[in-house]
């Protein structure tokens, strides 16, 4: 039975009236569904997301939608083997299809997590600390981040059916923001199962998320600057969609993640005895045949140095021989079909480029054998390993990426030469480096770090526990520069943020810390007229001080100290010593006295609400105290944000310590953990 996809518009699922293509099955060619955007209005689509997803979003605060997140992570965990089931057709096996669907559930916790860690609950972000611009502290300014008012367009490649969305969807909707996804039609019946769960969990408030299944028509047209797009896709593609005229008129954010020739490099430290050869063997194998070959980080460009050339390819084609072909719905081990037979087409089409350039060693591009298949139904092919045959006059190989599993092995004779050919590549999403020398890791990694999002150097020490080269993680960047689409935005806070404009915001203090709700230098700072750390969290207020009394400190509390610590520092211990260092005068206190004594002033010893102190922020001695110097405390209700526990809250203090001159001799934040009311 041929599934008729239907699209999400206006948060109702609509079926079109004709014009639909068939979707035929990556493993015996018949038709597994079929799709047509026709009939979509996506002028209202784009108004919908703008006038209801996007201002139901911005009434929740980080930590409300994070947790959304969480519970629809959980909500698809408990229904996922309908997403398995759907995706054999695909042509991805089991293991395939576990990056693809823990993969995107995956992401979607990791945001979840991150959101409630990272992000205040709040509903813009306050970043970095207050910058002083006048000489009396009167006009200060300090950058403030807030959801953009329009809609997140994602746009998404085949390979990945559902991590490709979820990646996508969680940072937007994290940072407030609608989305209208355009899942590419080969793979749109795993997406629409996908959505539709994710609509039936009653979590996403209404216009947050819309899909098109089908063509965008002429969505486009109606985007403006508060929108953004994302792309992922091959680069010709993003070349037509970011040449729209509108993109250019309204300055629209395009992010782009596409074709990608990374490089997997041999160093030249490394024998075919070393641990670090069968390390590089085994990666290449299982890049070029996991989900066929057909991932954007999979490995396309071989680099080894020339003498160990006839060895790589030697263990490679042994690798590779051992790889089987199967049907993936039946075989969950083997390597499956390519998506369809037009990508089959496809990636024929560019091996005979690269075969311009490159010899095949392994594989026929128009033959191949399996457990259970038909290669004239199914889109089959078996791995292709090239060797380029003059690796310094080659172009073709740097830039056609065959996305299936083909890659080429390419000579180099030095390290300089190793380099410059990578970066041939003009941008890729990642590199790995497989060495066990310091000297070669430094070269490589400054030499191509420029052309990559992410580099890895494999050895024998992080082997077992590395992620590998395919696998990007949420908190560090996705994306490559060039060629790949200059994406570093996306990965961890940067991709939310990605979704949301940084406004500096320039005011007094006390205009700034009342938007802000974090407490500046130079904000009015009553003196409270009891202990705040009598106060419990939710009565604190922001603002809110005490000053202590001082206290003398003497060459004996410094004795005392060093001989209690074991801290005999010679500043602190001998005065000829201490005086011939530039910075201090003679014999001073320790820091850590200094902290320990203000803390000995500012306490309320009594049992509180406040219940722990966990750490220190931004710690500064600004000035040295001596014996004799007297010191005194001004604690400051800084930031208040709530903890996991909904029993406590973190409360972040502004700490300054003086001198008997007024001097600031330390300053600090201070991290407590208080009780909240009952
Ligand atoms: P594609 O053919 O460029 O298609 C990508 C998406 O663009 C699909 O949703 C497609 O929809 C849509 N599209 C095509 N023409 C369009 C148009 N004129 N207007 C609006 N949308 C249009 O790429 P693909 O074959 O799906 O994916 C393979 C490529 O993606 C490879 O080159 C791979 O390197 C790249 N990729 C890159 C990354 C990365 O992170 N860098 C990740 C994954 C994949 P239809 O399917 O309906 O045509």
């Amino acid at each position: 039975m041929v599934a008729t996809l239907q699209s999400l518009a206006l948060d109702r699922w609509v079926e079109a009236p004709g014009g639909f293509v068939d979707i035929p099955s990556a493993v015996d060619g018949k038709a597994v569904a079929r799709a047509s955007s026709a009939g979509l209005d996506f002028g209202a689509m784009v108004r919908h997301a703008r006038d209801v997803g996007g201002p139901a979003l911005r009434k929740l605060t980080f930590h409300q939608r994070a947790d959304l997140l969480r519970k629809l992570a959980a909500w698809l965990g408990e229904r996922k083997e309908l997403l398995y089931k759907l995706a054999g057709d695909t042509g991805a096996n089991k293991r395939d299809n576990a990056i693809d669907i823990e993969g995107g559930l995956g992401t979607l916790a990791a945001y979840a997590s991150r959101g409630r860690r990272d992000l205040p609950d709040a509903k813009f972000v306050v970043e970095g600390e207050v910058e002083g611009l006048s000489k009396g502290g009167s006009f200060v300014g300090q950058h403030i981040l807030s959801p953009l008012h329009g809609v997140a367009i994602h746009i998404n490649a085949f390979n990945f059916p559902c991590w490709g969305l979820l990646e996508k969807f969680a940072p937007a909707f994290l940072a407030g923001v609608p989305v209208i996804a355009k899942p590419a039609t080969a793979t749109a019946y795993v997406t629409e199962a996908l959505v539709r769960l994710m609509h039936e969990s009653g979590l996403l408030p209404a216009g947050s998320l819309q899909l098109i299944c089908g063509s965008t028509g002429d969505l486009l047209d109606y985007l403006g600057g508060q929108d953004v797009i994302s792309f992922t896709g091959s680069l010709e593609t993003s070349e037509k969609l970011h040449a729209h005229p509108n993109i250019a008129k309204h300055a629209i954010r395009f992010v782009a993640e596409r074709d990608s020739l990374n490089a997997a490099i041999l160093g030249p430290d490394v024998t075919p005895e070393q641990p670090e050869f069968a390390l590089f063997v085994r990666e290449i194998v299982r890049e070029m045949t996991a989900k066929t070959g057909q991932k954007c980080t999979a490995i396309r460009r071989i680099f080894v140095p020339r003498a160990r050339e006839t060895a790589v390819v030697a263990a490679l084609k042994t690798g590779l021989a051992e790889v089987k072909l199967g049907d993936p719905r039946s075989n969950d081990k083997a390597m499956g079909p390519l998506v369809s037979r037009a990508q089959r087409d496809a990636v024929r089409d560019q091996i005979a480029t690269l075969a311009t350039e490159a010899e095949i060693v392994f594989g026929d591009p128009d033959n191949c054998a399996g457990d259970n298949i038909d290669p004239a139904k199914g889109a089959f092919i078996s791995p292709i390993l090239l060797r380029a045959k003059e690796p310094m006059t080659a172009r073709r190989i740097h830039d056609t990426e065959a996305f299936g599993p083909v890659a080429t092995v390419i000579a180099y004779d030095n390290l300089d030469q190793a380099i410059e050919l990578v970066g041939r590549g003009e941008g890729s999403l990642v590199a790995s480096l497989f060495t066990y020398d310091r000297a070669v890791a430094e070269a490589v990694i400054l030499g191509i770090a420029p052309y990559h999002g992410r580099i890895l150097i494999v050895d024998r020490d992080c082997a077992k526990e590395s992620t590998g080269h395919g696998s990007p993680l949420p908190n560090l960047v996705h994306g490559g520069p060039g060629r790949a689409g200059g994406g570093e935005e996306l990965g961890g806070l940067r991709g939310v943020f990605h979704y949301m404009q940084r406004t500096a915001v320039q005011a007094s203090p006390a205009r700034l810390s009342a938007l802000t709700g974090v407490w500046g230098r130079g904000a009015p700072s009553p003196i409270a007229p009891e202990h705040p750390f009598k106060h419990d969290y939710d009565c604190l207020k922001i603002g809110d001080t005490i000053e202590t009394a001082s206290r003398p400190i003497t060459l004996a509390d410094i004795e005392h100290f060093a001989e209690f610590t074991g801290d005999t520092f010679y500043a602190h211990m001998d005065e000829a010593a201490a005086k011939a260092n530039p910075f201090f005068p003679g014999r001073v206190a320790h820091g850590y006295l200094i902290l320990a004594f203000a803390a000995g002033l500012f306490v309320d010893p009594a049992p509180g609400p406040l219940l722990a102190n966990y750490g220190l922020d931004n710690l500064r001695f600004l000035k040295p105290v001596s014996p004799d110097d007297s010191i005194r405390v001004r604690l400051t209700v800084k930031q208040k944000s709530p903890a996991r526990k909904p029993e406590y809250g973190e409360v972040r203090w502004d700490v300054e310590v003086f001198n008997q001159n007024n001097e600031p001799v330390a300053r600090y934040d201070l991290l407590t953990m208080s009780a909240r009311s009952a």
